[in-house]
């Protein structure tokens, strides 16, 4: 096994990044088969669970409301909905569901206690719960484990000197007390981030520092790349090149040995070839099913063409860790407290989010 620092500086980061392609790959498939099964990919599947009408300005998000895009929204779905669609997920290799919902952050009410019920309903099937549902307070984190959650995601995006050009509805800050209040819990973390939103390297290894230095570090990190939605302030950035997508997977399979590395959005870009050396260089986890959210990501038995030509099997449930059990809601120690929690919003200007709100504006 090697070491697991909690000391990254971005110097040395950058300086892995950067290394001969070669060579790096060679450090990074080294490391991941001190620490993993090569051949064993972890398959999630996201669902959204209530979509657009999103009242903050995440540059590279669809879903906000401020922005004029084709995202249609809808309410919170009913939890017989997503049973369903649990089950087709597992039915179809998928060992992990993960909920997403466009929210700033939890509210305590209705709402949220559908979301538990969700969990415990998923739980329920055997199968991993994930929920990405915005900033929580460590009570909401606390019944969100006694449902039998297994990992929350809450991406940090970029760097924290780059979020700021990305993002003005919430500060870096808030995006790890939310981490740390999951830390409270049994809950796994899950928390990576975007490439290509125009940010430099130095971005990228800002963020991997800030993930790294996490201790413990995140158990699952997805690495997105930017689907440039029209209508959102980075609709008009490039794609992503494949070799900078395989050297962050790399980079971050070495300064995270132990992590499940994910390909999350942007995979649609990517051909078999380039998925096949992201593999190779550490990463050990996707996003199945045909959309992401609201943006789209290769078919199902698509995916599993692949795995089959390269000898891929899809990971078991709980192969990391144990299943949690599930509290019903009668017998919660953790009860609503109503809470209004104040996070923070820094609300400065950022340029090409104002235009697209105006944009926006004027199409309405
Ligand atoms: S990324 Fe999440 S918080 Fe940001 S606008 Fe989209 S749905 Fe809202």
């Amino acid at each position: 096994m090697s070491e697991i620092r909690h000391n990254w500086s971005k110097e040395e980061i950058l300086a892995i990044y950067n290394k001969p392609l070669m060579e790096l790959l060679y450090d990074a498939a080294t490391i991941h088969r001190l620490h993993h099964n090569p051949n064993t990919v972890q398959v999630s599947t996201l669902l959204s669970i209530k979509t657009g009408g999103c009242s903050e300005d995440c540059g590279y998000c669809p879903q906000a409301a401020r922005y004029h895009t084709d995202v249609d929204g809808n309410d919170l779905m009913g939890v017989q909905q997503v049973k369903a669609q649990a089950m087709r997920a597992k039915a179809s290799g998928s060992s992990r569901v993960c909920m997403g919902a466009a929210w700033r952050n939890v509210k305590d009410g209705e709402e949220f206690d559908q979301v538990l019920e969700m969990v415990r309903t998923i739980n329920k099937l055997d199968m991993e719960v994930c929920c990405t549902l915005g900033m929580i307070t460590e009570n909401q984190a606390k019944r969100l484990a006694e449902a039998g959650l297994y990992a929350y995601n809450h991406n940090l995006d970029s760097s924290e000197e780059y979020y700021k050009e990305v993002i003005s509805t919430r500060a870096f800050q808030d995006r790890l007390d939310t981490i740390d209040n999951v830390r409270k819990t049994n809950v796994t973390v899950c928390s990576g981030g975007i490439i290509g939103m125009g940010e430099k390297e130095e971005d990228r290894a800002g963020m991997l520092v800030a993930l790294s230095t996490l201790n413990p570090q995140p158990e699952s990190v997805p690495i997105n790349a930017l689907v440039a939605v029209e209508g959102t302030p980075l609709e008009e950035e490039k794609p992503v090149e494949i070799w900078d997508m395989i050297r962050m997977v790399a980079t971050t399979r070495i300064v995270m040995p132990e992590t499940q590395v994910r390909l999350s959005a942007g995979r649609t870009q990517m051909s078999r070839e380039g998925q096949a050396m992201c593999f190779f260089a550490g990463a050990n986890s996707i996003f199945a099913g045909d959309k992401l959210l609201t943006t789209p990501n290769p078919d199902v038995n698509e995916d599993m063409k692949m795995f089959e030509l390269l000898g891929l099997n899809p990971q078991k449930p709980f192969t990391k860790k144990v299943q949690p059990p599930t509290v019903e809601a009668k017998d919660s120690e953790f009860q609503s407290l109503g809470e209004k929690p104040k996070w923070t919003r820094p609300d400065h200007t950022i340029e090409r989010n104002e235009k697209s709100k105006e944009k926006a504006k004027a199409l309405k």
